[in-house]
């Protein structure tokens, strides 16, 4: 069977309960690691957007979510885990077949939005007002209610968690969504319209849309009866979303970019630390808002260092994703020709600011999006490729002498996502932490937390976090009521 056919000619939409499209408007969806068709989604423009919002506002005033004993809300969402889980091959190979990256990882998106949806079902019964006393005349409490239409707007990197790390708190504590998908990657998405309709949501509480940003995902941004944003992309266009919503007074939520730093000590164990760069920076081929897109290492550790970054590099297998089911040293094509080009131009323009190709650094040849995982040695922190997002396998290596040295060049870009410090000291390591800018610092491991940690940037890296506790506060606000007796 082809890839392009497992999916409908057309994808629709899913508004208040109901597949909608018109084929006049839809354009493909490709496969980036063989340039097929896939299939032709319908995209959303200002009507369809302002169904989608009507629908969710007629759900939220009727009730049928916000009124929920929340253990059945809880159900809900459980039920949605499982129908997912259920589905877990299917959706992977989807996610694989629009983005690129290789099946197993994809496999492990998808296990992540099954756990979205699980932890926020668990938490969903843990929220409760409290009672402040105010003298004997006054009984005097908080309520926390929903705030009503949650809108999502969602990347292409991550397509199926990123949805799911913001639709499963808003549901469980009683808010209808609009979710815009991305327009390049908007099939896995089609799932959430499907796990609502198996597990018998009302109709309107989950509608799935997908259209261009500046035109759906602008009405969307701007529609007045939009209570909630949560945006995740480029800065740019959260930055367009951050205007839009403040013409409405909207409450958002901005997750954008970053330049993550990972600051290596020399006592730090560089075994370990390869695997960390492994995952850090060529999981998804380092489209990854959290990657690691630096390392500063402790110039007696510069050169070793570098090699074991080049031998890793070399060691990755690159190729198409639905041929990389197994866990390994493998990587994927990246999203699109287009992504894969605007990384190449960034590592031409820091070979011409002087920095060294240590390895990779070309495209593969083919039909697909590939390109050689790459390591750069630079010694200009000011430089391109040492400030700005890459979004791709380029891992930069730059070099300190002093602990304050290492502390400033981490915190010298206009982002603050996330970082990392890597030493057997606990003292070190504990300073460091405290003197990074970003939302998480890891210690010894890139990327440990989950779905159970609060995300989020500081700077140009965006405001607000998600998961954990802290993520499901975003979707309730505080009502005081105060009784004279
Ligand atoms: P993008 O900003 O181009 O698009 C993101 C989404 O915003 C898409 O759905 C797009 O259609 C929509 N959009 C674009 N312009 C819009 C507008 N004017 N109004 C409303 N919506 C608009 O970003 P991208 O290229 O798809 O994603 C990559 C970026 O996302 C990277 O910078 C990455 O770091 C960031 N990202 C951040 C996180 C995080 O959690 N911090 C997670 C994933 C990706």
């Amino acid at each position: 069977m082809s890839a392009a056919a497992c999916f409908a000619e057309l994808s629709l939409n899913h508004i208040d309960g109901r597949w909608v499209g018109d084929a006049a408007t839809a354009r493909p969806v490709i496969d980036p690691a063989t340039g097929v068709e896939l299939s032709r989604q319908a995209m959303a423009g200002a009507a369809e957007v302002d169904l989608a919002v009507r629908a969710a506002c007629r759900v939220h005033r009727s009730g049928a979510l916000s009124a929920l004993r929340p253990v059945e809300r809880a159900r809900m969402l459980h039920r949605m885990a499982a129908f997912i889980g259920a589905n877990q091959a299917q959706i992977a190979l989807t996610v694989t077949l629009e983005q690129g990256k290789p099946l197993w990882e994809a496999r492990v998106e998808v296990a992540g939005a099954v756990r979205f949806l699980e932890y926020y079902a668990n938490l969903a019964e843990s929220l409760e007002g409290r009672s402040i006393p105010l003298g004997g005349e006054y009984v005097d409490f908080t309520e926390v209610e929903p705030r009503g239409v949650t809108a999502h707007i969602i990347p292409w990197n991550y397509p199926f968690e990123m949805t799911a790390r913001s639709l499963a708190p808003a549901l469980a504590c009683g808010n209808p969504c609009v979710v815009k998908t991305p327009e390049m990657t908007p099939l896995s998405n089609l799932w959430y319209a499907r796990a609502a309709e198996a597990c018998a949501l009302p109709a309107g509480a989950v509608n799935i849309v997908c259209g261009l940003g500046a035109s759906a995902g602008a009405a969307l941004a701007s529609h007045p009866l939009v209570n909630l944003i949560v945006f995740t992309g480029s800065v740019k266009s959260g930055i367009a979303v951050a205007h839009a919503a403040a013409e409405n007074v909207v409450p958002t939520i901005l997750e954008l970019g970053g330049k993550s730093a990972a600051i290596v000590y020399p006592d730090a164990d560089l075994d370990a630390f390869e695997t960390n760069m492994r995952y850090g920076i060529f999981y998804n081929a380092g489209q990854t808002c959290s990657a690691m897109s630096r390392v500063l290492v402790h110039e007696s550790k510069v050169e070793e260092l570098l090699e074991r970054a080049s031998a890793l590099a070399r060691a990755l297998s690159v190729g198409p994703g639905v041929e990389r089911a197994e866990e390994g040293l493998n990587m994927g094509a990246l999203a699109s020709g287009e992504r894969r080009d605007a990384v190449l131009n960034m590592v031409s323009r820091a070979r011409a600011e002087d920095a060294r190709i240590i390895a990779g650094g070309s495209a593969l040849g083919g039909a697909g999006a590939f390109m050689q995982p790459t390591v750069i040695r630079a010694t200009d922190p000011a430089c391109q490729i040492a400030q700005e997002e890459v979004f791709g396998p380029v891992l930069t290596v730059l070099s300190f002498r002093t602990d304050q040295e290492a502390h400033e060049i981490a915190n010298g870009t206009r982002f603050g996502l996330v970082a990392g410090v890597f030493t057997r000291d606990l003292e070190r390591a504990m300073k460091t932490a405290r003197a990074l800018r970003g939302g998480q610092v890891f210690v010894n491991e890139w990327f440990a937390g989950g779905v159970e940690t609060p995300f989020g940037g500081v700077g140009q890296s965006g405001f607000g976090r998600e998961k954990g506790r802290e993520g499901m506060m975003n979707y309730v606000q505080t009502k005081n009521i105060a009784i004279r007796l």
